[in-house]
């Protein structure tokens, strides 16, 4: 009752609870598998000043706390893993704190959907470069700066989320407040950029899956939205991880964003995409086998467009089948992505097999683009050598999509669909776990790791011993009692 009553104090009765039926909410995540443990008190605090108070209280009571943004993760990164735990969710604190228009920068509080700060920027002819991830409609710009999302739109362009981050305000597992980017320097007053006043010491804080601080408030660049876009989209029907990697590598030579303004690049296995538009792309990629590619390309000049939208064809035409299109409903993906703002409904290709009962267990990494086919040549056969232990627990395997990053990488999806049938929940944890330790033992690089991936990345030795140590005493700095995620990474 003492805990409950001092983080009840700071945030009101009305934003505490311990109430079993609010916290079980909390419990759940976007996988079906992993265990659902109720926090013993959800709370949702409304700024910094409270954060730190009830960093400060948990400390005090030595007891876990959870940060969640969007609750949007798949890997169960926003799920308790004790019943002792209090769950800080942060969608209370959305309010956008400053949009320097001068510099391109915007400042926000970390609950705030990519979606809710589009939707702002948009109205003044900005955006952020990249949308965040395909659950934007959701996700909070937090959970985007703790698991480097993107996918939901830019990615080919402007990169991960986290490379646009120019600033972040943290509360460390202590209680300390501290602001990372140009405002290291105490005379800075707005932020504008990462790097400056010695080692890049923000970067522990992106990607770090929740476990180094609570993220209060971040700065991101912001980019005036070209008037001209085009997207389309091609079938390519045999052997098409080769061909596609052709495509891309032909467009990298040719200027890729830089000269060509390409937004963004995907390819997929159909049929998957789903959303609230989508009904007719299913029905006329139903019948296509092999894979889709689709780019969106952006100007600020009608004739630039043209210019480039003519050399992209070209390419496409050489490795692909046909053109699907022009418009969504004949399979234009692209066009629907961007102009019909499909960023935030542009599922996991596995989520086309959900029901009540399915979801994805999914295993989404970073890889070159030299070893991309390869890679997901590697799931297929993993696919293979599993298809009975995957009948078996009423699961299915397979590769999503690939979504290019600049011009060198790409993330790769991939994973389970698996039931919420209680009696499967074991064996399909263990398959998720060798296909995550597959793909690391590939060179893949899991950057959504949630407590599954962390855990693997461990467990399966695929930390630089060095690194991991390093990594080790980083946490002891941070967050000296380890209250904050405990159990991520194993630390
Ligand atoms: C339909 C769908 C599509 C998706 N598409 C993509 C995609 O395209 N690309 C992609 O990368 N991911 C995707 N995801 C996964 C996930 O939604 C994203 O990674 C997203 O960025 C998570 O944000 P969130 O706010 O929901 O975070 P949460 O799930 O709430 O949290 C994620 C992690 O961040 C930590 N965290 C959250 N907020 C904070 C904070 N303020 N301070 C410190 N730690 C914090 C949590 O503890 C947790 O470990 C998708 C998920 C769904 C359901």
């Amino acid at each position: 009752m003492a805990l409950y009553d001092e983080l009840a104090s700071v945030v009101g009765q009305k934003y505490c609870t311990d109430k079993d039926y609010i916290c079980v909410s909390y419990s759940r995540g976007l996988d079906p598998v992993l265990p659902e443990i109720i926090p013993q008190i959800a709370l949702r605090p409304e700024n910094t000043e409270e954060v730190q108070q009830i960093v400060e209280i948990c400390n005090k009571y030595e007891t876990p706390l959870l940060p969640r943004g969007g609750g949007c993760g798949l890997m169960g990164g926003s799920k308790p893993i004790s019943e002792d735990t209090v769950l800080l969710d942060l969608s209370r604190m959305k309010r956008i704190i400053n949009i320097d228009e001068d510099n391109h920068v915007v400042t926000a509080q970390a609950g705030i959907s990519w979606s809710q700060l589009n939707s702002v920027l948009f109205d003044k002819g900005f955006y952020t470069g990249n949308m965040g991830p395909g659950s934007g409609l959701n996700a909070a710009i937090g959970g985007g700066m703790s698991h480097h999302s993107g996918g939901g739109g830019g990615c080919a362009k402007y990169g991960k989320c986290t490379d646009n981050c120019v600033g972040l305000e943290i509360v460390l597992g202590n209680g300390e407040l501290i602001t990372f980017g140009s405002q290291e320097n105490q005379f800075v007053e707005k932020p504008y950029c990462k790097l400056g006043l010695g080692p890049d010491l923000m970067g522990i804080f992106l990607g770090d899956n929740g476990t180094m601080g609570i993220k209060t408030t971040v700065s991101l660049k912001i980019y005036p939205k070209p008037p001209y876009f085009s997207g389309k989209t091609w079938h390519v029907k045999d052997h098409s991880y080769d061909y596609t990697q052709k495509m891309i590598i032909e467009m990298v030579d040719k200027g890729w964003s830089k000269d060509l303004g390409i937004y963004d690049f995907f390819f997929t296995h159909p049929p998957s995409v789903m959303g609230i538009t989508t009904d007719n792309l299913i029905k006329s990629w139903g019948d296509i086998s092999g894979g889709v590619v689709s780019y969106v390309h952006e100007a600020f000049d009608q004739q630039v467009l043209e210019r480039n939208a003519e050399i992209l064809e070209n390419i496409a035409k050489k490795h692909s089948q046909k053109e699907l299109g022009p418009s969504p409903e004949e399979g234009n993906v692209a066009e629907w992505f961007y102009g019909e703002q499909g960023h935030w409904q542009f599922y996991h290709q596995l989520f086309s097999l959900m029901g009540p009962d399915f979801f994805a267990c999914t295993t989404e990494v970073m890889v070159p683009i030299s070893r991309f086919p390869e890679i997901l040549r590697k799931i297929d056969e993993w696919e293979e050598d599993k298809r009975e232990e995957l009948f078996e627990c009423d699961a299915e395997s397979g590769v999503s999509h690939v979504v290019m990053l600049n011009h060198n990488s790409c993330y790769i999806g991939s994973g389970l669909a698996a039931t919420h049938e209680p009696d499967y929940k074991e064996d399909v944890i263990e398959l998720w776990k060798d296909q995550l330790e597959m793909l690391s033992k590939t060179g893949a690089c899991l950057y959504m790791c949630g407590q599954i991936g962390s855990q693997v990345l461990v467990d399966s030795n695929i930390y630089e011993p060095n690194f991991y140590n390093f990594m080790k005493n980083i946490k002891k700095i941070c967050d000296p009692n380890g209250i904050i995620s405990p159990g991520k990474f194993r630390l």
